[in-house]
């Protein structure tokens, strides 16, 4: 039996796996700011699902970061109680046993590449967004790290085309400012509505809102998607990947699948697409096209066949022969 975790910021997932049939799953609130009690829930959760599977299982854990390949420790994390802890160790010595862990979203990466949305594809780039912003890459189903650790962070790279507005941008926790991921995470979509609307609500508030015709949330809504775009495109510019397959609370926003591909045509390098600026400012708009497919960019703009569970799979498959 497989055991796979995924620590996220508001949410620990566990579930278990026998061959790829899920036998037990397991979803408790995150000990904010407390690395001891993330760790006794960790270990509660699996003490759990092996009661309930009656079998006792391997352990892989999806991390919002990433541990540092010199010293183990963990670095690069938004929930800031797991930064610079041995987090691999006190596991082990916790649960008794080898544990596997990655980052959440190379899981969700590997999950999706394996058997989910972007299933076959060459090149794909997984990424999720919600309390944060992570991505995973790979290469013919197998996982592109690298040796910082670190492929596929383009959450810590400023938003690309940057209007005036935007700059410096909202602080990060990550030292910097107007980072990709201050603008598109769901927190990132509460700040720049407040500041437009002052109302301070939660991404799936704002959703709503816009589905019945409030003006503001629109407006916040367009503005999400544009910079989604731009944040793509750039990324489309460097790997090309065939698909875009995205996790986390934000991709439950239907709209995106449709609204992102139009916009990205215009940053995407490529002058034969319609809509690309010419140098004499000429622009044909883009017409509607068919969900994740759009225009001449052929990269495909997915949402997780998985849903929320993509990550917990993937962490799963960290262990592929028990
Ligand atoms: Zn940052």
């Amino acid at each position: 039996m497989r055991i796979g975790i995924d620590l996220g910021g508001t949410k620990i997932e566990g579930i278990a796996l026998d061959g790829s049939r899920e036998v037990a799953r397991i979803r408790v609130d995150t000990p904010r700011d407390d690395y001891a009690t993330t760790l006794e829930a960790i270990a509660s959760v699996i003490a759990d699902l092996e009661r309930q599977a009656g079998a006792r299982g391997t352990v892989g854990i999806g991390i919002p970061g990433t541990l540092s390949p010199p010293t183990g420790l963990v670095k690069n994390a938004n929930s800031v109680w797991l930064l610079g802890r041995p987090l691999q160790v006190d596991l082990e010595t916790c649960l008794g046993r080898e544990v596997r862990i990655a980052n959440d979203a190379n899981c969700f990466a590997v999950s999706e590449a394996a058997d989910g949305a972007a299933a076959g594809a060459d090149v794909v780039f997984g990424v999720i967004v919600g309390t944060g912003t992570g991505a995973g890459i790979t290469v013919r189903g197998r996982l592109l790290t690298g040796p910082n650790g670190i492929a596929g962070e383009w959450g810590h790279n400023p938003l690309p085309w940057a209007t005036g507005d935007e700059l410096p941008g909202p602080s990060c926790y990550c030292g910097k400012h107007g980072c990709v991921e201050t603008f598109l995470s769901g927190p990132g979509m509460t700040l720049d509505h407040e500041r437009r609307s002052d109302r301070r609500d939660a991404a799936p508030a704002i959703v709503a809102s816009a589905v019945v015709g409030n003006a503001a949330a629109e407006e916040t809504l367009a503005r999400y998607e544009h910079r989604m775009a731009r944040a793509l495109a750039s990324v489309i510019n460097v790997l090309d990947p065939d698909v875009i397959v995205m996790g986390g609370g934000m991709s439950n926003i239907d709209r995106l699948y449709h609204n992102v591909p139009r916009l990205w045509c215009e940053y995407v390098f490529d002058t034969s697409i319609p809509n690309y600026p010419t140098p004499n400012g000429r622009r044909v708009e883009v017409g509607p096209f068919g969900i994740g497919s759009v225009g001449r960019v052929r990269t495909k703009f997915v949402r997780a066949a998985h849903g929320d569970a993509s990550g917990v799979r993937g962490a799963a498959w960290l262990w592929p022969d028990p």
